[in-house]
This record gives C-alpha cells, sequence and structure tokens, in this order.
C-alpha cells in the first residue's frame, strides 16, 4: 500500500493497536487528526457558546432564590465577568490557531462558572445556599459533556473543580458535614459520569477516522492502480513507445481534426529475421530499443505520435504534416537508424537499416485505416526496390500492388 498525504498503511496499523490512555494517536496521525478534528471542534464549541450565554444567566433567576444575600456579587460575576469572558470566546475561537491556546480558553470557560458560582456560594450565608453550591454539578457537566475538551484537560479540569468544590464546602460555616459530603460524592459521580462519556466518544471518533483513513488509503492505492494499468496498456513495454493501442487511443483525435491532414509513417526494419538468428533474440530487442529511440528523436513533440505497430514495425502519424515534411522526416528517421551503425552482417548494408512507406490522410478523414494501407504497399515498394529507402503513396499515380493510387520514387 502506498500512503494519504505522508500516512501509510503501517501508521494506521500502529495507530489501531495503540492503547494510549489518553486515547492520542501515534505521530503523524495525531498531527493530521489534529488539523481536521481541532477546526471542527472550535467550530461546534463556538456555536454552543451563545446558548450557553442564555442559559448561564437564565440561572440568575437561581441566584436571586437561593443566595439572596450574595445576589450583587452573582451580578457583578454574570455581568462584568463570565458574559463578556464567553463574548470574548465566541470572537477569538475561530482565530486561534494554538491547540494549547484553544485548550486552556475552552476549559476556562466551566472553570470561570464554576469559580462564580462557588465565590457567591461561599460568600452566602443563606440557608438554602447548600442548594445553591450544586450547581457547581451542573456546570462540570456542562463543560465534561458538551464542551468535550480533550480528555487530559477534561481530567484537569475535574480534579481541580472537585478539590475547589470540596474546599468551599468544608470551609463554609452553614455546611453540614453529611450534606457536604454528599455534595462532594455526587460531584465525583458526575465528574465520573461525564469523563467516561467523553473518553467513549473519543475513542469511536477516533476509530471512525482511522476507518475513514484506512478508506482513503485503498482508495487512492485503487486509484494509483488504475491509473497506472491504464498507462500501461497504451504503452509498450520493450520500447516505451506507444502500443498498438496508444496509437488508436492518440490517434483518434488526429484522425477526426477537420483543419489539418496528416502523414502516416510505417517503418519496418530490414531483415530482422536473420538478426536475431545471427545474433539472438535477446540482441534483437535490443536493436528495437535503439530503433525506437531513433525514431522517437526523429520527430517533432506535441501531437505527433510514435509507436510500436507490431514486431519489428513502428508507425509515426504527422499531425498537419506537408508531403515535402513527411518525406523529410521519414529520411531522417531512416539515416538515423542507418548511423547507429549496429553490425547486421546478413543484410545487404552491413548494419542495422529500416525502410520507410509514407502516405497522407486528408483533413477529417476520421479514419487513419486506408491511409495506413497505403503506407504499407508505400513500405512494400521500399523493400522491393531493395529496403534501407523510403517511398511515399501518392493517390491517383499507378501502383504495382494495390488498385488506384501510386508510388514516387527513392526519396532518399
Ligand atoms: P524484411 O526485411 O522483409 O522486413 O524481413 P524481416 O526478416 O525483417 O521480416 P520478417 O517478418 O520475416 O521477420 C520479422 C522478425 O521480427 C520475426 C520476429 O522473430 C522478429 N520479432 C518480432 N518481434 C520481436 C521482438 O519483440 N523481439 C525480437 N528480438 N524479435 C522480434
Ligand atoms: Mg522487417
Ligand atoms: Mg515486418
Amino acid at each position: 500500500m502506498t500512503e494519504v498525504t505522508g500516512i501509510t498503511a503501517q501508521d494506521i496499523a500502529e495507530a489501531k493497536a495503540a492503547r494510549r490512555w489518553d486515547l492520542t494517536f501515534p505521530e503523524p496521525i495525531e498531527r493530521r487528526f489534529a488539523a481536521e478534528m481541532d477546526l471542527r471542534r472550535g467550530q461546534a464549541i463556538r456555536r454552543v457558546l451563545p446558548r450557553t450565554l442564555v442559559i448561564y444567566n437564565a440561572f440568575l433567576l437561581g441566584d436571586h432564590l437561593l443566595t439572596p444575600d450574595a445576589v450583587w456579587l452573582s451580578w457583578i460575576v454574570h455581568v462584568a465577568l463570565v458574559t463578556p469572558w464567553i463574548i470574548v470566546a465566541i470572537v477569538l475561537m475561530p482565530k486561534i490557531r494554538s491547540r494549547p491556546c484553544r485548550d486552556l480558553l475552552v476549559a476556562s470557560l466551566p472553570l470561570s462558572i464554576i469559580a462564580g458560582i462557588l465565590a457567591v456560594y461561599s460568600v452566602s450565608r443563606s440557608p438554602l445556599a447548600a442548594h445553591y453550591q450544586y450547581f457547581v454539578v451542573i456546570a462540570l457537566l456542562y463543560g465534561n459533556a458538551v464542551l468535550r475538551p480533550r480528555l487530559t484537560l477534561t481530567l484537569a479540569i475535574s480534579a481541580v473543580t472537585v478539590a475547589a468544590h470540596a474546599l468551599a464546602l468544608a470551609t463554609h460555616p452553614g455546611m453540614e458535614p453529611v450534606v457536604a459530603l454528599s455534595a462532594v460524592s455526587c460531584l465525583v459521580v458526575a465528574a465520573y459520569v461525564s469523563l467516561s462519556t467523553n473518553a467513549a466518544m473519543e475513542r469511536d471518533l477516533r476509530r471512525l477516522y482511522l476507518m475513514s483513513l484506512s478508506e482513503s488509503l485503498v482508495a487512492s492505492d485503487l486509484g494509483r492502480t488504475a491509473a497506472d494499468l491504464h498507462r500501461m496498456s497504451l504503452v509498450d513495454p520493450l520500447t516505451g513507445l506507444a502500443n498498438r493501442r496508444g496509437i488508436d487511443v492518440r490517434s483518434a483525435g488526429l484522425a477526426a481534426s477537420p483543419d489539418a491532414g496528416c502523414a502516416v509513417l510505417m517503418i519496418d526494419v530490414d531483415r530482422f529475421k536473420p538478426f536475431n538468428d545471427r545474433y539472438g533474440h535477446p540482441a534483437g530487442d535490443r536493436c528495437l530499443v535503439a530503433v525506437a529511440g531513433a525514431i522517437r528523436e526523429s520527430v517533432r513533440g506535441g501531437l505527433d505520435i510514435a509507436g510500436r505497430y507490431g514486431g519489428e514495425e513502428f508507425l509515426v502519424l504527422l499531425h498537419a504534416a506537408g508531403l515535402e515534411e513527411a518525406l523529410r522526416t521519414a529520411e531522417r528517421i531512416r539515416s538515423t537508424v542507418e548511423s547507429l551503425a549496429i553490425p547486421h552482417e546478413a543484410s545487404e548494408a552491413g548494419r542495422v537499416t529500416v525502410s520507410v512507406g509514407l502516405a497522407m490522410a486528408e483533413p477529417g478523414a476520421g479514419d487513419l485505416c486506408p491511409t495506413v494501407g497505403e503506407a504499407d504497399a508505400a513500405l512494400y515498394e521500399a523493400k522491393q526496390a531493395g529496403r534501407n529507402r523510403v517511398r511515399a503513396w501518392i493517390p491517383g499515380a499507378v501502383s504495382r500492388r494495390r488498385p488506384p493510387g501510386g508510388i514516387v520514387p527513392d526519396a532518399a
């Protein structure tokens, strides 16, 4: 398997196997997870905060009823401290890029609410204040289960809250020890429940994230394999030129072009069978690679196509080339192969040579098959004339092999 932007199947397997108490992934998955999820979490928290403002301030009614002697402090906490801080969080949340800073901001929200409750409770001497301190449980549940900070942070918020709550109850003169014990126990249970809910949700989220990463990995592998197979299906593995299918695919547009015709060159290695017999097939393969290289460098880039038609035959399609230019290219191919000077004792020239047949297709011809047939006929004439030469099919001239048309004399 390959990778999805720096993450490999090995990384995912390690992340699945990892059993970390804080549920974090090993790098680099944690980095990627943080980059994708922190943003979403930030947006989710931001959506929740306006509702928080309304609900939090609605609790002022509870302050009036349960701690009327300290309601002045409630108003200060609500209006001057916590409400402005929540508004600051709404504004700052999307702007903060640093993860620790964002975490601190999230943690500060339940902690500031809880601090306010405990401050009012500590100041109040109302006989109903023992009921008021339970607001801390609601604030902690809100922090842990609604804002859902990261697990380590949830743990820290819960520990600080339980400690501060216990201290406030222990130092409050009107608090019965039994009620205090029950209230602290209640808070510890609320902390535990919200922590485990938070952990379970985080675990599920991370499991789903790993599954989606695996799927993307498989999908990108399949896409790559399909692209490789497609490329391979169009290329001749020996020479790297287009194969027969590649020629067909690429020439379809060329043949249909209404603006420009094209020239078809059929190139055949002379006496190649004796070459194989004399030097062996591996040498024959190397010879084909060298001939393919000579063809490739003799052809312009762009829309021109050079391909291996089959065996020791090659096909070149020259886009928008006139007869003169096509003859020049054919001759360039012939002479370049000859100048490779690959020894071939069984051939007339004593070295590897090619014969070339050439035919012209009209603009918008659509189907190049007839032109390929004409180029083949011209190639046949080149062979007949002694090999290592170029012949062109000229429509209207008299042919010895094909019905209408003819062959121009040696262009070399
Ligand atoms: P001519 O000059 O008339 O073209 O004669 P020729 O011997 O080149 O033609 P022929 O069609 O008799 O032989 C073609 C040979 O090309 C036969 C075959 O073994 C060889 N050949 C075809 N494909 C390959 C290949 O991929 N590798 C090698 N080494 N030889 C190949
Ligand atoms: Mg041949
Ligand atoms: Mg042949």
